[in-house]
């Protein structure tokens, strides 16, 4: 057996026992007895903890961090998520119900997304939480709705910046997108807030995902301050909320490298004076939902059939794509890459091989893992996929030919 093979990031998190891997101090086998079913996700709640230590270590102390939920919206992670953090970031009506129920105060949630329905606009002025306004148009609703509840709204404004975040996954920002209101427009949204008696928070700038440069991030946090700083001249009051957005990303591939947070606390220790000078009501935010949970989940299928197809050898799962479209390839992926999977019940194994794992999906894209070299395994045996904590189940088509749906658990 080969020493050279790379060492995948994902593969040192999780300890391994007599070649089992452990989850949440459980070996996998016996976890996989206790959830009783397969395929399943299992979110391991003490290294969400560590997560949030990390980032709590090296960002300034006065940096709030908030919890985009949409990444992983399972309810007890969201109750344990809500113990660690400052706030939470929700992308729904029924987002906001369980941000509530995991009894965040609704002064430090927000609620940001295009097309905000009437209702969720409703129950969000009511409930008192902050919405960050996605147009001049979902203002006057608010402003509206909330005159009919007799409740003043609390609002900020998500800005689409005039700049992009360089080397983002996936760019939010920047050009003409469908988040936020394009930052020349924001001076006279801002009268307007202050006509129809909003009550102003601050702004809202995201301009990216799944980025792991440091230095892009920390140029689009100076670009970011810049932005809040000139475009608080014109608000009706002063700033209270400045959410900076987050994009830090995990690495999911071969040869990337894990996010230099370290730096990027360095870069806004060195930013923040300026910041509390010219703003110095401001909360400064970070919004993160996959580098919280990310690294913390697997995804759990087990091997229904081995077979051998002109030479090559496919682990036929009882999960798929259905479950855990992003491990496809077909959730933002240009080029199809293998997420990091082994055998959980045994992770060296005996015997290696190069093998594909495929899911009961009638169609090639239903690929976990392509020609990938694991662990030799028969029917019965657990194939894991890691860094799957977020955007996993929820992000996945799981009416996809009407298969049951995947289990979840927090161990
Ligand atoms: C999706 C989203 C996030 C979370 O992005 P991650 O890459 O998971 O950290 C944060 N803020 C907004 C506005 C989002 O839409």
């Amino acid at each position: 057996m080969s020493n050279a093979r790379p060492q995948h990031a994902a593969l040192t998190q999780f300890p391994v026992q007599d070649d089992c891997l452990q989850i949440g101090g459980i070996s996998l086998t016996r976890l996989a007895q206790r959830v009783g079913a397969t395929p399943f996700y299992a979110y391991d709640r003490e290294a969400m903890t560590q997560r949030v230590a990390l980032l709590r270590r090296h960002l300034p102390e006065q940096v709030h961090l908030h919890y985009a939920m949409k990444a992983n919206p399972m309810p007890a992670v969201v109750q344990h998520m809500a113990g660690l953090v400052d706030g939470i970031d929700v992308a729904s009506g029924n987002e906001l119900r369980v941000a509530l129920d995991a009894g965040m105060k609704p002064e430090l949630i927000s609620f940001a997304g295009p097309g905000k329905s009437d209702t969720e606009l409703s129950c969000a002025i009511a409930s008192g939480i902050v919405i960050n306004l996605e147009s001049e148009a979902e203002m006057e609703r608010v402003a509206r709705i909330g005159a009919g509840l007799g409740v003043q709204p609390k609002v900020a404004v998500r800005v689409n910046p005039d700049f992009e975040l360089k080397s983002s996954g996936m760019k939010m920002g920047g050009g003409p997108k469908q988040f936020g209101v394009d930052a020349e427009r924001v001076p006279g949204m801002l009268r307007r807030i202050g006509e129809l008696q909003l009550d102003f928070h601050g702004f809202h700038i995201f301009s990216g995902s799944q980025n792991l440069k440091a230095a892009s991030i920390q140029e689009a946090h100076e670009k970011t301050f810049a932005l809040a700083i000139r475009l608080a001249a014109d608000a009706p009051r002063p700033v209270r909320l400045l959410n900076i957005g987050g994009g830090f990303g995990v690495p999911y591939f071969p040869g990337e490298e894990r996010l230099d947070v370290a730096a990027i606390g360095e870069n806004l220790k060195r930013l923040l004076p300026d910041v509390q000078r010219q703003l110095p009501e401001a909360n400064v935010v970070i919004e993160l939902g996959r580098y919280f949970v990310a690294e913390a989940g697997v995804y759990v299928a087990r091997v229904v059939d081995r077979k051998v197809s002109r030479g090559q050898v496919f682990l036929v799962t009882d999960g798929g794509l259905h479950h855990h479209l992003s491990a496809s390839g077909n959730f933002g992926q240009v080029i199809r890459k293998n997420y990091p999977v082994v055998i959980g019940n045994r992770v060296q194994g005996q015997e290696r091989e190069v093998v594909s794992v495929v899911g009961p999906l009638c169609t090639p894209l239903d690929l976990l893992a392509d020609q990938m070299e694991m662990a030799r395994a028969d029917v019965g045996d657990l194939v894991v996929v890691f860094q799957s904590g977020a955007y996993g189940m929820t992000a996945s088509p799981s009416a996809f030919l009407s298969h049951p749906a995947a289990l979840e658990v927090l161990v």
